[in-house]
């Protein structure tokens, strides 16, 4: 049998991640993943073969669609008969997969990760170590580490179809269906939306909860509804779905919103309500694989499961369903088999929605921040008065920073509007830093920026912004 110092069981941001750290700190490793692309092992796991990645991609050139169609103008610039070829679209996202989840094969063959496709299960404890079975031959594995990652929602009763579609359908329609009904205002909700509306599709989000993105600053949720409700996108909060029925040729769903029963008629529907823990197939009942009651691994703050020698990571524990926050669980995880210390600061990790504008925010939100009791003030910059998005011909939007009005350590930071997705990490590290709205305001910044927005917004913390 062969014999490994690590197994990891899932090869997704998590997974592969845990594998290649564990390869560089001197362990002998291999990893199994069962996820398969036109009828071949792929690795990268949802993120890169069905999520972060193709949705990225999608959102970029419907986007440039966009972009071409109608705000080109204001720059001057005329094209006429701008057309969006969906094949070719399709190709390009799928040719951006294919190019990643490749690397990290290139990866795991540079670091010398054994790379297995198929299912993992743990079988039985022998010895120091584990017995897995790993796409049908037993290996024995000193630790095992569980990343198995997360699978979409499905609505009781209701059977994936042609139209009725999750993620990785929705990334795959053919063509723009004229009218594309989404369930689940969230955050893969409203990124989908926007690609097949910025196509052509006229688009209603249905979502069950009475308002739009609750986690996100009230004020920053607030501009971005208004901004996608301009855009055409056609949201519906605190609806009841009833029924689902793919006719043969359109999509019927029935339901109620504030007591009215509603009846409306699909090309497609994607449903995009949530995503549940993957672990299927790995054989946790059978080893005694404690689950907490919504089906996620339960560990102790150091990824250790009930079993001796078995870890979790990523989605499959549970917190923030994001590809960088199983990512850093994974490094922390091979450095602490190596005796190392790594953590992880779940205080910080960064939320961001890919929708123009984009949205992004790290730590707590004003209304978070003052439910715990704490002395808030804030600080808030428009991108109206910023010279680079006015030369962008972009300034919806604004950056606004929370700080303790006592100590003015910065508690979160808050963006809507163009590149929030970059420029969030500034944030990041000025809270990792434990820093303070004036550490920011004087730190220089380049201009013209759009970043300049954000150390405005830490100067308008003590009411002293320049340019608003
Ligand atoms: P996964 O990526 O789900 O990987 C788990 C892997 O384990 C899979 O390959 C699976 O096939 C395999 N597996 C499961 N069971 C077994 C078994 N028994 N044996 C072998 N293999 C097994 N996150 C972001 O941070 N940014 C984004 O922009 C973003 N966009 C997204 C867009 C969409 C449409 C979706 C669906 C998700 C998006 N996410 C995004 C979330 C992100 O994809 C996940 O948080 C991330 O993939 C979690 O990584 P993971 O390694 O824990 O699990």
């Amino acid at each position: 049998m062969d014999s490994y110092d690590v197994m990891v069981i899932g090869g997704g941001p998590a997974g592969y991640v845990a594998a290649i750290r564990a390869a560089q700190l001197g362990f002998k490793v291999a990893c199994v993943d069962a996820f398969e692309r036109n009828g071949k092992g792929s690795l990268g796991g949802t993120c890169l073969n069905v999520g972060c990645i193709p949705s990225k991609a999608l959102l970029d050139s419907s986007e440039k669609f966009e972009m071409i169609q109608h705000e080109a103008q204001e720059h001057g610039i005329t094209v006429d008969g701008a057309k969006i070829d969906v094949a070719k679209m399709l190709a390009r996202k799928d040719s951006v997969v294919d190019k990643l989840t490749g690397g990290v094969a290139f990866l795991f063959k540079k670091n010398k990760v054994t790379s297995i496709f198929g299912l993992g299960k743990l079988v039985r404890l022998e010895g120091e170590g584990w017995v897995v079975d790993a796409a049908g031959t037993e290996v024995l594995a000193k630790h095992v580490i569980v990343a198995t990652g997360s699978s979409p929602r499905a609505l009781p009763g209701v059977q994936w179809s042609e139209r009725i579609v999750e993620n990785s359908g929705a990334l795959t329609i053919p063509e723009v269906p004229q009218k594309l009904g989404v369930i689940g205002a969230g955050v893969i909700g409203v990124e989908l939306g926007s690609v097949w509306r910025r196509l052509g599709a006229q688009v209603t989000i249905l979502e069950a909860l009475p308002g739009f993105l609750l986690a996100a600053d009230a004020a920053v949720s607030k501009l971005a509804l208004r901004e996608f409700q301009k855009q055409g996108l056609d949201f519906h909060f605190s609806v009841r779905v009833e029924s689902i029925v793919d006719t043969g040729n359109s999509v019927k769903v029935t339901y109620t919103e504030k007591e009215q029963a509603v009846e409306a008629e699909f090309d497609r529907l994607i449903v995009s309500v949530g995503r549940v823990p993957h672990t299927a197939g790995l054989g946790a009942e059978a080893v005694g694989l404690e689950l907490d009651e919504r089906g996620f691994v339960k560990v102790d703050g150091h990824f250790a499961t009930n079993l001796k020698g078995v870890y979790a990571i990523g989605d499959v524990i549970g917190g923030a369903m994001l590809a960088h926050k199983a990512e850093d669980e994974g490094v922390a995880l091979a450095e602490q088999l190596a005796g190392q210390s790594g953590h992880v600061n779940y205080d910080t990790v960064p939320w961001v929605i890919y929708t123009t504008p984009e949205i992004a925010w790290a730590g707590l939100t004003e209304q978070a921040a003052v439910a715990k009791g704490l002395n808030v003030k804030t600080g808030q910059f428009p991108f109206s008065a910023n010279g680079r998005a006015l030369g962008h011909g972009d300034t919806r939007g604004f950056v606004k920073v929370v700080a303790d009005a006592d100590t003015d350590r910065i508690l979160g930071v808050h963006m809507v509007g163009p590149n929030v997705s970059e420029m969030i990490a500034e944030a990041v590290v000025i809270m990792e830093f434990g820093g303070s709205a004036e550490d920011l305001a004087r730190t220089v910044h380049a201009h013209p920026t759009l970043s300049e927005a954000v150390k405005e917004a830490a100067m308008a913390v003590d009411k002293r912004a320049i340019h608003a």
